[in-house]
């Protein structure tokens, strides 16, 4: 060992960023640590994005650590800084900011991206993703102006943004393109069951649909068409 200190870049911040980042300080006490994330937020637990639009939480109550604990840990935090290039044989990545951060190694944690489907990019203006907290809070504005929610997808965000959305009055319909409400891996008894207590709980199912077009009325008002022609106000 040469005595120099090691430079490691961490892409995201999400958990397994976090997580990373405290594993390689406690191997190595005088390491250079850097986490960049292309989200403004501060690092936070996304699981925990439901309770936050209940307002059951504040955002900083979901932070997975405070700005203390990284500054303790030397962990440098780069927010907001998008990761646009990376040489594995220059050993640099490249940043929105037009930085170059150099490192001896690199940790990529970089999670899997919800996207706005492309039949729907058109309607981008009005349709919000629940994947980070910065789009939690555009729903959460949202909330007191409506009366009716629409949501697309499956599987456990999609249940967990229509069991918010309906505890915070609102009438949910759930549009899933596929004929499963989650994953393959899940037995057709038990999508069976899970199909019962939403629609009991007063989820308005509408499986093996689609949106087809959205149409603004006025403001806060839109008409949505599924495919099949069926209209819903939200
Ligand atoms: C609403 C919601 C509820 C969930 N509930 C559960 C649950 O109950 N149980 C469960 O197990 N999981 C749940 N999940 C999933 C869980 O949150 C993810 O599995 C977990 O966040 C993955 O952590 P990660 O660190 O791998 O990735 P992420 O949390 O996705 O972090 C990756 C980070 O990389 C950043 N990034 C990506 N590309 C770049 C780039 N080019 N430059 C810079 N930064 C970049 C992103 O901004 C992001 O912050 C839920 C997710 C959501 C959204």
């Amino acid at each position: 060992m040469s005595g120099k200190k090691r430079k490691f870049v961490i892409i995201g911040a999400g958990v397994a960023g976090v997580a990373a980042a405290l594993a390689i300080r406690e191997e190595d006490g005088d390491a250079s640590i850097t986490l960049v994330d292309e989200e403004a937020d501060f690092p936070h637990y996304r699981f925990m994005l439901g309770d936050v639009l209940l307002g059951t939480k504040d955002e900083r109550g979901i932070f997975i650590k405070d700005e203390r604990f990284f500054d303790e840990k030397e962990i440098k935090l780069r927010r907001g800084q998008k990761v646009l290039k990376l040489s594995v044989t220059e050993k640099y990545v490249f940043l929105s900011n037009n930085e170059r951060l150099t490192f001896d190694a690199i940790l990529i944690s970089v999670g899997r991206r919800e996207v706005i489907p492309s039949h729907l990019k058109q309607y981008s203006r009005w349709l919000s993703l629940f994947s980070t907290l910065e789009n939690t809070l555009t729903i959460k504005s949202r909330i007191p102006h409506a009366k009716r929610a629409i949501l697309r997808g499956k599987g456990f965000n999609a249940l967990e943004l229509a069991r918010v959305l309906l505890r915070s009055g609102l009438e949910v319909v759930l549009v899933t393109p596929d004929k499963r409400l989650t994953y393959p891996s899940m037995p057709e008894e038990e999508n069976e069951d899970l199909r019962r207590i939403i629609t009991e709980a007063g989820i308005l199912l509408r499986e093996g649909e689609d949106i087809n077009r959205i149409e603004e009325k006025n403001m806060h008002t839109y008409s949505v068409e599924l495919l099949s022609g069926d209209r819903h106000r939200r």
